[in-house]
């Protein structure tokens, strides 16, 4: 069948070309060991590219394209990004030292992603610790997905090069950042890295606020921001709810400064949105919101309304707080069950609409539920010692009409 001039790459891409062709004759369920046999494929091409770029590197092939390096030539002529280019010429450099992995790889019983970890170790504490301990790092590999193989390698640097380990450590606490962008778009970016000890603090601090409430909508990714912030209101001033705060500034101090004229604050239509200290807007609904229970939020109004937003009683007293968290006990949003410490006080006729701060107007809700009830437009009613919470359009009708 196959000519004697054909070189094997010919082979293979004409075999790539069958394959989709092969594959619609595939039922479903044998698609999964296609699947698998494709990657074993693609690993084992890793290890022939990886000779290959050895050998390529080592007499100087790339200089004939004008390229300073193996590195910056496998990016342009491999298509791949600067980081993959280094990885890739770093783990045929290392492989060359780690023979029985290149074989390993070459048969397809680990995969790439394996040999690279075993490769980084290598550069990390030498070639010639990993060898010694080459068998028992492959039989790992072999029953272990590269993120928990990783993990191996890690604690195999760390026995047998303790310094080398921490030099590691302390290049990777180099390179920690955090960035907080400025609002775009309603929303503003977050992103950073930090030491695995710095994770795992803001993790363990974070994580008891992104547990689901019961009938909880909001995806994973939603309810880790969402603790990540209730862990900052929170921060070191755990009792800033539980006392109340102070409305004339003598309590902690506010973490959220709003400006927002009366207009706002009664919600009355066309009104300007609230500024944030920081910069940013936010609708009215968000600074009724803020405003209607919180010591950490600090709404300042303009000119000659200052005092009046300032001094108006929406903080609620400590007495009136305990007795709100003895009758409500956590979220009184219908199926929730988020404690009282992580609750606001929201006001059921709002402060500015001439709502008092007293027992009877108050219920506690969790922040997402707050959220529910004011940007989003939910209803909360007490009725018979009974909550009752109404969805959006009821009250949207009722404000329009009310309007
Ligand atoms: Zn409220
Ligand atoms: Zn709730």
């Amino acid at each position: 069948m196959c000519r004697a001039s054909e070189t094997p790459f010919e082979r293979i891409e004409s075999a790539i070309r069958e394959l989709p062709g092969w594959l619609a004759g595939q039922s479903g369920s044998r698609l999964g060991a296609a699947i698998v046999r494709g990657r074993q494929v693609v690993d084992r091409m890793e290890a022939v590219n990886g000779e290959a770029t050895r050998r390529f590197e080592k007499t100087g092939g790339y200089r004939a394209d004008g390229a300073l390096g193996m590195t910056p030539w496998l990016r342009t002529h491999g298509k791949l990004s600067a980081g993959a280019a280094a990885e890739h010429v770093e783990t045929a450099r290392q492989l060359e030292k780690l023979p029985r992995t290149e074989e390993a790889l070459a048969r397809g019983e680990i995969g790439y992603q394996h040999a690279v970890a075993m490769a980084r170790t290598a550069e990390h504490v030498g070639a010639a610790q990993v060898r010694k301990a080459e068998t028992m790092l492959l039989k790992a590999a072999g029953n272990m997905d590269p993120g928990q193989f990783a993990g191996v390698t890690r604690d195999f640097e760390h026995r047998v090069d303790v310094e080398g380990a921490l030099n590691e450590a302390n290049r990777a606490h180099q390179r920690r950042y955090l960035q907080i962008g400025e609002a775009i778009n309603g929303l503003v970016r977050i992103e950073g890295q930090v030491t695995p000890d710095a994770g795992a603090i803001i993790r363990t601090a974070i994580e008891p606020y992104a547990r689901p409430s019961k009938n909880d909508d909001r995806t994973a990714g939603q309810r880790l921001a969402d603790a990540l912030v209730e862990a900052c209101r929170r921060g070191g001033t755990g009792m800033v709810s539980a006392n109340g705060g102070q409305a004339n500034g003598a309590g902690p101090r506010p973490q959220l400064v709003i400006t927002a004229v009366a207009d706002t604050l009664a919600a009355i239509e066309g009104a300007p949105a609230g500024q944030l200290e920081w910069g940013g807007t936010v609708p009215a609904e968000t600074v009724r919101r803020l405003a209607c229970d919180s010591a950490i939020t600090r709404i300042t109004g303009l000119g000659e309304l200052e005092w009046e937003i300032s001094h108006s009683s929406r903080t609620i007293p400590p007495a009136t707080r305990r007795a709100l968290v003895a009758r409500d006990h956590h979220c009184v949003f219908p199926g929730c069950d988020r404690p009282a410490p992580w609750c606001d006080g929201h006001h059921l006729i709002f402060w500015a609409d001439g709502g008092p701060t007293k027992l009877e107007n108050l219920g506690l809700v969790c922040v997402p539920h707050h959220r529910k009830v004011h940007e989003e437009g939910w209803t909360l009613k007490r009725k018979d010692d009974r909550w009752i919470a109404t969805p959006p359009p009821l009250k949207v009708l009722a404000r329009a009409r009310s309007a």
